[in-house]
């Protein structure tokens, strides 16, 4: 039995039949590019979304970053329940207090592949089992499984944006830009994660969802 996955190859569309069953359909979607297929089976998509469910869950479990759902109007909302506060670190102490042992953003967890974006606030990052203090998610990932021994997937993407919130300044947590609001510190956090790359202007984007949003805008140009 054949699947088919449709890939977006320089900005024309094409078909790649791979194979199920042969136990490599998942380095098939990888040599066609996993980052610009746009259908997939079942199967593969559960397994890709199991991968990246573990690695949220296991940061959640072992550290004290803690998700945030968005900011709207002048709070951060909680991903949750509806609490909203101001201040990021209030929705933080929350957070960690009220929803101690939820590992998934509810709606984030239903959402498919192209739509996935875990927001975290890794402030002051330090791991729960040994108290070790660390700068980036990234070492996080590398120390949970060098220092503990806990799988962390690394043949997926990654769909979660670090925050790092100090004060009333909003800084980009890898390139220290500083930023007015959250929704364009948000946007400029894309362009660290090229997962999804626009074939016009080369911006990147950590989900195909932000591709998509973002190409409408130079249909627009065209007009
Ligand atoms: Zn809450
Ligand atoms: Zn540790
Ligand atoms: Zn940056
Ligand atoms: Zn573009």
């Amino acid at each position: 039995m054949t699947l088919e996955a449709l890939v977006l190859d320089n900005g024309k569309r094409r078909k790649a039949i791979v194979s199920e069953g042969t136990g490599d359909t998942y380095e098939e979607m990888e040599y066609v590019n996993l980052k610009s297929y746009t259908k997939m089976s079942r199967a593969v998509h559960k397994e890709l979304m199991e991968k990246h469910h573990s690695n949220l869950t296991e940061i959640l479990k072992n550290s004290n970053a803690s998700l945030l759902r968005c900011r709207a109007g002048n709070a951060y909302i909680c991903s949750y329940c509806p609490a909203k506060y101001p201040d990021a670190a209030d929705l933080k102490a929350h957070t960690l207090q009220e929803h101690d042992g939820e590992y998934h953003l509810g709606v984030a967890q239903r959402k498919g592949i192209a739509e996935y974006l875990a927001k975290l606030d890794i402030t002051d990052l330090c791991c729960k089992l040994c108290n070790s203090n660390v700068e980036t998610l990234e070492c996080f990932k590398e120390h949970l499984s060098d220092v503990h021994g806990l799988h962390i997937f690394t043949d997926i993407n990654n769909h979660i944006l670090p925050f790092k919130f100090h004060g009333e300044e909003l800084k980009c947590c890898i390139c220290s830009a500083v930023f007015d609001k959250f929704k364009i510190l948000l946007e400029h956090m894309h362009s660290h994660y090229r997962n999804y790359v626009c074939n016009f202007c080369g911006a990147g984007f950590v989900n195909r969802s932000g591709l998509f949003r973002h190409s409408s805008t130079h249909e627009k140009d065209d007009d």
